[in-house]
C-alpha cells in the first residue's frame, strides 16, 4: 500500500511529466519543507570615481548610500592587482548560526552584528575589539522566527548605534562606549514577531520594520524618535480587524481587497529587510512580504489582490504618509515577498533620464519603476519563471499561469521560482561605472499543495500548504534531481535593456551579497565556502579565497589611512541552509560547518585562517532499535510541520543546527519527551512543543528520526564534521 508521501511523489511526478514540459523537471528543487524574512555630507559617496587614493572612506549606512547602490568609489583595489588581495585580519563572531550582517565603518571604527542580535566595534584597519553588546535574546526566541538567528546589520547616527533584535527590542547604542542609550519593545510580544533586518536612519528617526508572516502575524513599519526612541508614526502594511490598531496606512484603499476574516490570521506583510530613501523628495520606500497564511483560500477567501502584500510602498519619510505603491504579486499565494533589496538610480531610458527604483523580488521578475510615481517602465525574468508568462505593461499586472494557482486547482503546483526566490534578501548591486546592477541569483522551483483544512498553530508556521508533498527523504533519484536543478549565478544585468550581459555561476543556491567597486571589480561570496572577485565588465573570475564557511552576507569597502579594505560577514545559514536539508548540504559543498567570522582582505596582506580542526564523527547505528511504520509516518508529517524548520528536511541538518540522526536522546522515549514535550533544552532554543504535541506525537517524530537514522546507515551516509 501506498504511503502519502510516495502517492504525492507520484503525484507530483505525473504533474511534472505530463502538465509541464520536461524541461521543469530541471527545476524542482527546493522540493522540501518550508518554516519556517543621506548620505551625510562629509560621508558623500562621489557619482563619478575620480580620485585615486582616499585616505579615508567610510561605510556609514546599510546599503553605502540611501539609494542602497552598494557601489564604492574606491580603485585602488582594481582589476590589476586583486591577485595581491591577502587577509589583513579575522575576528570570530559568536552565535554559530548564519552571518548576514552588512559592517558599517565610520571614522575607521566597524560597527558590525552577529547572529543572535550581539554588536561589536571593531578598530576597522586592525580588527581589535573596541566593545561588544550582547542584549540577551533568550534563545528559545529562535522557534519564533523562520529564518534562523541572523542578523542584517545596525545604523549609525550622531554618535549612536541603532540595531533590532531578534526578539523585537530597538536598541540605542553610544557608539563610543557601547553603553545603552535606550531600548523600545517594537512588536506585541505575545505572537510571533522578530526582528533581522537592518534599521535605517534619516534626518534623526529610525526605521525599523519585523518578520512572522509564515507564523500568523501583521505586518508594519514603524518610525522612532533616534534621540529618544518614541514612537513617531506607524504604517500597517494590512488592514486590520474591527478591534486592531491602525496607523498611518490608507486604509480604505486596502480593505476592499481582502474578503473574509483574514486579520484572525494577521494577514502578512512582514517589512522585514528592504528600505530605500531618496532625499530629493523625502521619500522612504519600503518591501513588503508574503501572506500569512500563504494559502489565499485560508487568508482572504480565495479572491482579492490583498493589499499591501508583495509591495513595493513609497511614504513620506517625516509623517509615513502614503505616496504610491506597486503590487508585484497581486493575491499571492507562493511567499513571493518584495522585500528584496531596493537601488534608487537615475537611468536614461528612451532619451531621458529617468529616477528609478530597481528590484529583484522572489518572483523572478526583474522590476524598473518610476520612484516619483510608482509607474512601471519594465518588468522581465531574470530567472526561469512559471507562475506567470509575463507582466502587462498597460495594467502593471502579471499574466498569471492558472496551473500555478494550487488553491483553485485542488492539485500540486510545480512552480518557479519556489518561496526561496529567484532572489532573496541577499544585498544586490549597482555599479554607476558599467550601469550594470549585479544580482545574487537563483533557480528553484517548488511543489506546492494546498492544505485548506490546516488548523492555525502557536508553535509552527501556518503555511495553508502541505509541505510533506515536497519531501521524500527515501528518494535519492530525486534528491539529486532536486540538488542539480537548484543552482545559484552573479547575474550582470543591464536594467535599460532588462538582459543578461554575464553570469558567474555557482555550485548551488544561496549566495551571498554583492559589492561593486570603481576598481573595476564585483565581490561576493559563495554558499560552498568562497570568496570571489570577478571582472566587473567580463565575469571573468580574478581571485578567490576560501571562507572555510559559506559566505551569505554582503561585502563592504573602505579606506583607513590610505589603504583600501574589503570585508565580508562569513558564516554559512539563514533559511535555505536550516531547511532545505540535501540541497542546502549540497550548494554548501557537502558538509558545511559554521565558522562565523569577519573576514577583512587588503594588498599585500598574509594572514591565514587557523587550520581546521573538525574531524569527522560516525552516527550511531540505531539500527537495532525497532520502529513502528505507522508511527514513522505520522511523526514524518509531524516533523515536517513543527521540527523541519530548524532540524532540515529528513532530519539531517544544514550545517548549522544539530542533525538529529546523531542524538543519544534517540536510544530512549523517556529522553526525548523531556526535551520535546518538557522543554529540557529550551535555554538552547529547543522549546518544549506541550502546548500542541502529545507523548504520543514526540513518540512519532522520535520513529521518524530513527527511522532516518536506520537509512543513513542503510545507504553508508553516516560521517559528518560537526554535526
Ligand atoms: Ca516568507
Amino acid at each position: 500500500m501506498l504511503n502519502i508521501m510516495q502517492r504525492n511523489l507520484i503525484k507530483l511526478i505525473s504533474i511534472l511529466t505530463i502538465r509541464i514540459p520536461i524541461y521543469v523537471l530541471g527545476y524542482i528543487c527546493a522540493l522540501l519543507l518550508i518554516s519556517c524574512s543621506d548620505r551625510e555630507v562629509d560621508h558623500a559617496v562621489p557619482t563619478t570615481p575620480a580620485i585615486e587614493i582616499i585616505a579615508n572612506s567610510d561605510w556609514p549606512v546599510h546599503g553605502l548610500d540611501h539609494g542602497e547602490q552598494r557601489f564604492s568609489p574606491l580603485r585602488a583595489i582594481n582589476r590589476d592587482n586583486v591577485a595581491k588581495l591577502g587577509l589583513a585580519w579575522f575576528f570570530d563572531l559568536p552565535g554559530g548560526r548564519g552571518q548576514e550582517a552588512t559592517p558599517l565603518v565610520v571614522d575607521g571604527v566597524m560597527y558590525t552584528t552577529s547572529a543572535w542580535s550581539h554588536v561589536f566595534a571593531l578598530d576597522a584597519a586592525t580588527g581589535e575589539e573596541l566593545w561588544h553588546f550582547d542584549p540577551q535574546v533568550a534563545k528559545a526566541t529562535a522557534a519564533k522566527g523562520c529564518c534562523d538567528a541572523v542578523n542584517r546589520g545596525a545604523a549609525y547616527s550622531e554618535n549612536k548605534v541603532f540595531v533590532g533584535t531578534l526578539d523585537g527590542q530597538l536598541i540605542a547604542l553610544n557608539a563610543e562606549s557601547g553603553k545603552l542609550i535606550w531600548s523600545t519593545t517594537t512588536v506585541d510580544q505575545t505572537k510571533q514577531y522578530t526582528i533581522t533586518g537592518a534599521p535605517r536612519v534619516i534626518d534623526s528617526k529610525v526605521f525599523i520594520g519585523n518578520g512572522g508572516a509564515e507564523f500568523g502575524v501583521r505586518g508594519y513599519i514603524s518610525a522612532y524618535d533616534a534621540r529618544t526612541g518614541e514612537l513617531l508614526w506607524r504604517f500597517y502594511t494590512v488592514p486590520g480587524g474591527p478591534n486592531d490598531p491602525t496607523g498611518v496606512e490608507p486604509h480604505e484603499l486596502s480593505s476592499k481587497t481582502w474578503y473574509g476574516s483574514w486579520w484572525k490570521l494577521g494577514g502578512g506583510g512582514t517589512v522585514w529587510d528592504s528600505m530605500a530613501y531618496d532625499k530629493d523628495t523625502n521619500t522612504l520606500y519600503f518591501g513588503v512580504g508574503n501572506g500569512s497564511p500563504w494559502n489565499p483560500n485560508i487568508r482572504s477567501a480565495g479572491k482579492g489582490d490583498n493589499l499591501f502584500l508583495s509591495s513595493i510602498v513609497a511614504v513620506d519619510a517625516t509623517s509615513g504618509e502614503y505616496r504610491w505603491h506597486y503590487q508585484t504579486t497581486p493575491g499571492e499565494g507562493w511567499d513571493y515577498t518584495a522585500t528584496q533589496h531596493m537601488v534608487l538610480a537615475d537611468l536614461e531610458i528612451d532619451g531621458q533620464i529617468r529616477n528609478v527604483l530597481l528590484q529583484a523580488p522572489k518572483n523572478g521578475f526583474f522590476y524598473v519603476l518610476d520612484r516619483h510615481t510608482g509607474e512601471l517602465i519594465s518588468a522581465e525574468p531574470y530567472v526561469r519563471v512559471t507562475w506567470a508568462s509575463k507582466i502587462d505593461i498597460e495594467t502593471g499586472r502579471p499574466v498569471v499561469n492558472p496551473q500555478a494557482e494550487y488553491w483553485k486547482t485542488g492539485q500540486v503546483a510545480a512552480v518557479a521560482p519556489a518561496w526561496t526566490g529567484g532572489h532573496n534578501w541577499h544585498p544586490m548591486s549597482y555599479s554607476t561605472s558599467t550601469g550594470l546592477v549585479y544580482l545574487p541569483a537563483q533557480e528553484t522551483a517548488f511543489p506546492y499543495l494546498g492544505d485548506d483544512k490546516q488548523t492555525y498553530s502557536s508553535i509552527a508556521t501556518n503555511l495553508g500548504v502541505d509541505v510533506s508533498a515536497a519531501s521524500f527523504p527515501d528518494n535519492q533519484i530525486m534528491i539529486a534531481l532536486a540538488q542539480q536543478s537548484t543552482t545559484g549565478m552573479l547575474l550582470a544585468w543591464d536594467p535599460i535593456q532588462q538582459k543578461e550581459v554575464w553570469r558567474a555561476q555557482h555550485r548551488g543556491a544561496w549566495n551571498g551579497g554583492v559589492l561593486a567597486t570603481a576598481g573595476g571589480l564585483v565581490f561576493q561570496g559563495s554558499a560552498a565556502g568562497f570568496f570571489n572577485a570577478y571582472d566587473a565588465d567580463t565575469g571573468a573570475e580574478l581571485w578567490q579565497v576560501s571562507a572555510q564557511t559559506g559566505i551569505v552576507a554582503a561585502p563592504i569597502s573602505f579606506a583607513v589611512n590610505g589603504d583600501q579594505y574589503i570585508s565580508v560577514s562569513a558564516g554559512w545559514g539563514g533559511i535555505f541552509a536550516l531547511v532545505s536539508g540535501p540541497i542546502g548540504l549540497n550548494a554548501a559543498g557537502g558538509d558545511p560547518v559554521n565558522r562565523s567570522r569577519i573576514l577583512t582582505f587588503k594588498l599585500g596582506a598574509q594572514r591565514t585562517l587557523p587550520a581546521i580542526t573538525e574531524k569527522q564523527r560516525t552516527m550511531p547505528d540505531l539500527t537495532s532499535i525497532e520502529i513502528d511504520a505507522a508511527s514513522v509516518q505520522a511523526g514524518f508529517r509531524i516533523y515536517d510541520r513543527y521540527c523541519g524548520a530548524c532540524h532540515g528536511a529528513g532530519a539531517i541538518g544544514g550545517g548549522v543546527v544539530a542533525d538529529l540522526r546523531y542524538s543519544s536522546a534517540l536510544y530512549s522515549d523517556t529522553a526525548w519527551q523531556k526535551i520535546v514535550i518538557d522543554g529540557a533544552l529550551q535555554a538552547n532554543g529547543m522549546i518544549s512543543f506541550a502546548a500542541e504535541l502529545s507523548g504520543d506525537d514526540a513518540e512519532s517524530i522520535r520513529h521518524y528520526v530513527i527511522g532516518r537514522n536506520h537509512y543513513a546507515n542503510k545507504i553508508g551516509a553516516t560521517k559528518r564534521l560537526s554535526h
